[in-house]
């Protein structure tokens, strides 16, 4: 096991391009005095549609890291890795997103379940936990209907980790393991019996990616009741340093939000929380990185703007098959995006004033910015064009990745 940082900070990157300028806002955020460390993330789906292979995200992060003469830790995420998916990136990855989402609900094997409930019959009651106002009520009942949901999914997870492992023996890396994309957000309970699955598992979870109560749609502020996220924060935090003392699982474990980027109502929330409990953090952040490349190329004018536009119209033409693997995690209401036309007779400030996640801008339009979100696909096609334009506008893109990421994210967060 490679033990993690307490604060990491998950950057995505889908054209490979931008690898300096994110490592430069982690340098501003040393440089303020946050202990943050940098992590590089792109998921199988991502790198499908961009067609880019899990290798090249190694590469990139090398390149930056002896660039920028970074010489301390830094990690390059599997990200909601499967079994099916995991073979590529092995060779590069030294962390690793156990996705077994698509297990979740599977009937668990009968005996193996038993012999899990019997394991917990000293919790069955209503228990104290450190932090917590309310004790939890754990009961095997409630034990066997997180089993029936998540046991199988769970044993799934302890067998990639164990695959990744065998592959992996002389090259220690880091697990997380994520539940986020589940249909429901998982309540205190679950989330204490989750932990003792994994670690009946054995598997050293130094992450974990809860799901959350609201909606965490891409790219934009979050959907929600924040009390309510603020208290199932606070009690998986309580729940988590528990299950490390009774349980054993790693020292540093720690919550991963997988935040879709830009939840500013939360970071404030998120901030306080773990600064009280003395907890790590790491946050998943993706394609913010992708939208501050179209900003800067509408910010360039020209060519850039030009491609920005096609960008739009693309999503406009394509509405279905982009959005529809985002469904849970985008809300567009078509009604409020402005035409092709209107949009390709904008300039630079008009269409940058529509995209950027600016809550003071009146222009600002979160549906034209979430259908801009799942539109790089667009940009894939363009091929060289477009990554070409990156490289010509490689400066005053390189400002916004690092400035959105720090001013925006870091800082708010951790500092
Ligand atoms: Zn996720």
């Amino acid at each position: 096991m490679k033990t993690i940082k307490p604060y990491t900070f998950g950057m995505g990157d889908r054209f490979g391009h931008q690898g300096e300028a994110q490592l430069k806002a982690v340098l501003e955020a040393r440089g303020a005095g946050i202990d943050v460390y940098p992590t590089w993330n792109k998921s199988f789906r991502e790198h499908s549609i961009v067609g880019t292979e899990p290798q090249s995200l190694r590469e990139e992060a090398d390149a930056a890291v002896a660039a920028l003469g970074w010489n301390d830790d830094y990690y390059i995420d599997a990200d909601h890795i499967r079994m099916e998916t995991v073979g590529e990136f092995l060779r590069g990855s030294n962390f690793f997103t156990l996705d077994v989402a698509d297990f979740v609900g599977d009937a668990p094997d009968g005996s193996a379940l038993e012999d899990w409930l019997d394991s917990l019959n000293p919790y069955y009651k209503s228990l104290e936990i450190e932090g917590l106002e309310e004790p939890l009520v754990l009961s095997r009942d409630s034990a066997k209907a997180a089993g029936m949901q998540f046991f199988s999914a769970i044993q799934k997870a302890g067998e990639l980790y164990r695959s990744i492992e065998s592959s992996k023996s002389d090259s220690p890396f880091v697990t997380e393991v994520s539940i986020d994309e589940t249909d429901q957000a998982q309540g205190p309970e679950e989330i204490f019996y989750l932990l003792s699955m994994m670690a009946r598992e054995r598997i050293p979870v130094q992450t974990v990616a809860p799901k959350f109560t609201g909606r965490f749609n891409k790219g934009v502020d979050y959907v929600g009741d924040l009390a309510q996220f603020e208290q199932e924060f606070h009690a998986d935090l309580c729940i988590i340093q528990y299950a490390v003392k009774t349980f054993g699982l790693p020292e540093r474990l720690k919550i991963s939000v997988h935040s879709g980027s830009d939840k500013f109502s939360l970071y404030p929330i998120i901030n306080r929380l773990i600064k009280q409990h003395g907890a790590g953090l790491h946050v998943k952040t993706a394609g913010t990185t992708w939208l501050e490349e179209v900003i800067g190329l509408a910010r360039a004018g020209g060519e850039g703007l030009q491609i920005a536009k096609e960008i739009y119209a693309g999503g406009i033409d394509q509405f279905e098959s982009l959005t529809a693997p985002y469904s849970t995690v985008i809300d567009i209401d078509q009604s409020k995006l402005p035409s092709v036309e209107v949009v390709n007779g904008w300039t630079s400030e008009e269409f940058v004033g529509a995209l950027e996640h600016d809550l003071n801008n009146p222009s600002y339009n979160q549906h034209l910015r979430q259908l801009i979100h799942v539109a790089f696909k667009i940009a894939a096609k363009m091929g060289d064009r477009y990554t070409d334009a990156l490289k010509a506008n490689a400066e005053i893109i390189g400002k916004g990745v690092t400035h959105n990421l720090y001013e925006r994210h870091m800082l708010p967060i951790l500092g």
